[in-house]
């Protein structure tokens, strides 16, 4: 597998600490508002990747944080704190909001068939974690204390500004107006910041330097490290993360443990909507929910997001999730009439399964892939071949093109997760296991007519 490495700019042999095992560490959601297609993007993209490693044989160790401790709206750790903005703004407490807006986030993986990472840690439950992290710092002689916080001291890292090529120069010239003066550098960041003494915050801890919370870019060193290992295989996040977060990330788990956290550094680019990057002003701010209000099916964005690079990014307007949905349909098509008539799959097409493994291990040429299969499609190998190579290609692209339950549509996904593991059941020949999970299903509503070797389901 072939990854493009942030850390040397250049694409590498991925090569991982420990044989046959591979630890990811994704930066997840703040969670105060709806995750838009923008924020999906990139979990789809880490998805694929998460998929092709375990493809490629690899254990998977996949980590996604909820950050649901405020961080502030600002890079220069000042502004106003997201979670309590959006606890103003909703009449709720932060808790309640982080909750909500989880919810969503999970719902979203859900919809978008991502699957479950193998951890998901809160913030706001690894605080003792980061202030063990930050001690560390402390120790090492990487920090110091203003009014307001503690201070990562950017001038004892000398590589600092190294990973995100950043002109220290420059930046220290162009940062004559300092908000914080108290700051030694432009570029020093807190790692913990003392609560306000005229408001009161909902979220805040105790730690050996005062009341406060943890800066913005703690968690994620501290969350990696607790279930990663103090250097782990990647770290992936979207390409505006470069020139802060990771560089800060780096920087003080350098000041932890003398060494770079994560051996690849991968990053998506952005979605675009009529050529700049959504937002707000520039529009283009859909929900997955949106769209689905709208009619698409949300498997079609996921679609969508495989027709580019993920280093590319993707130009998204409403006209090409229908030209995705319509492709992503007839892929589905294929192989619902494929089970609707009772066919069976003989086996693979090794020839198609080398060219696409080509592809995706190629720093994830999604792109290419898709071509991939198209090609494959339309070749003249039998239609049962066709549909056993598609379905070990949807391992990775993560279609959902064995949906037996596509043949009807509306099944609650619950109803065809149980009729999935019905079908597992029944292809080992664990007839007593098959039995009780049609009961399963009959309690719920659903009756199942096998066929050759899938099934239908009904509602009774
Ligand atoms: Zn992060």
């Amino acid at each position: 597998m072939k990854i493009y490495n942030t850390l040397t700019r250049q694409k590498e042999e991925f090569k991982p600490i420990k044989d046959g095992e591979v630890g990811i560490y994704s930066c997840g959601p703040t969670v105060y508002s709806s995750p838009h297609i923008g924020n999906m993007y990139a979990y789809v993209c880490w998805d694929v990747l998460v998929r092709t490693l375990k493809y490629l044989g690899y254990k998977v160790n996949n980590v996604v944080n909820i950050t649901d401790v405020g961080h502030l709206t600002s890079d220069a750790d000042s502004g106003e704190d997201k979670m309590e903005k959006g606890s103003k703004k909703e009449g709720m407490t932060v808790w309640e909001i982080a909750k909500k807006y989880e919810n969503e986030f999970l719902e979203n993986l859900k919809e978008l068939n991502i699957e479950t990472p193998w951890k998901m840690p809160r913030a706001t439950e690894h605080i003792a974690e980061q202030i063990e992290l930050i001690k560390k710092n402390e120790a090492n002689g990487f920090t110091y204390k203003t009014t307001d916080g503690i201070y990562f001291d950017t001038a004892k890292f000398s590589d600092y500004g190294k990973f995100a090529n950043l002109n220290l120069e420059k930046l220290r010239e162009g940062a004559r107006v300092e908000i914080n003066e108290e700051k030694k550098n432009p570029t020093d960041f807190a790692l913990w910041k003392f609560s306000p003494t005229d408001v009161k915050r909902q979220m805040e801890w105790e730690s050996p330097w005062g009341v406060g919370f943890p800066g913005w870019h703690i968690e994620c060193t501290a969350m990696s490290t607790k279930y990663l290992g103090e250097t782990f295989d990647i770290h992936t996040g979207g390409e505006d993360h470069i020139n802060i977060h990771h560089t800060n990330e780096i920087a003080q788990g350098f000041g932890a443990f003398g060494k770079i956290s994560a051996n690849y550094w991968m990053h998506n680019a952005f979605i675009t909507f009529g050529g700049s990057k959504i937002s707000k002003s520039s529009g283009g701010l859909y929900t997955i929910f949106d769209l689905k209000e709208m009619g698409f099916d949300s498997l079609a964005y996921r679609y969508l997001v495989l027709g580019s690079h993920y280093r590319k990014g993707m130009e998204f307007s409403v006209e090409s999730l229908k030209a995705a949905e319509s492709a992503y349909k007839r892929l589905k098509k294929y192989v619902d009439n494929f089970y609707a008539k009772g066919g069976v799959i003989s086996d693979t097409d090794d020839n198609y399964l080398n060219k696409f493994k080509e592809k995706i291990s190629d720093d994830l040429a999604t792109p290419e892939a898709l071509a991939i299969v198209w090609e494959m499609m339309k070749s003249n190998i039998t239609e049962a071949k066709k549909i056993g190579t598609l379905l070990k290609f949807d391992e990775v692209l993560g279609l959902n093109l064995k949906n037996i339950s596509g043949i009807i549509e509306d099944i609650p996904q619950e109803i065809s997760l149980l009729a999935e593991e019905r079908q597992k059941a029944r292809d080992e020949k664990n007839w007593a296991e098959s039995d009780r999970l049609r009961e399963v299903l009959k309690d719920k509503g659903y009756l199942v007519e096998d066929l050759k070797n899938t099934c239908k389901i009904l509602k009774i």
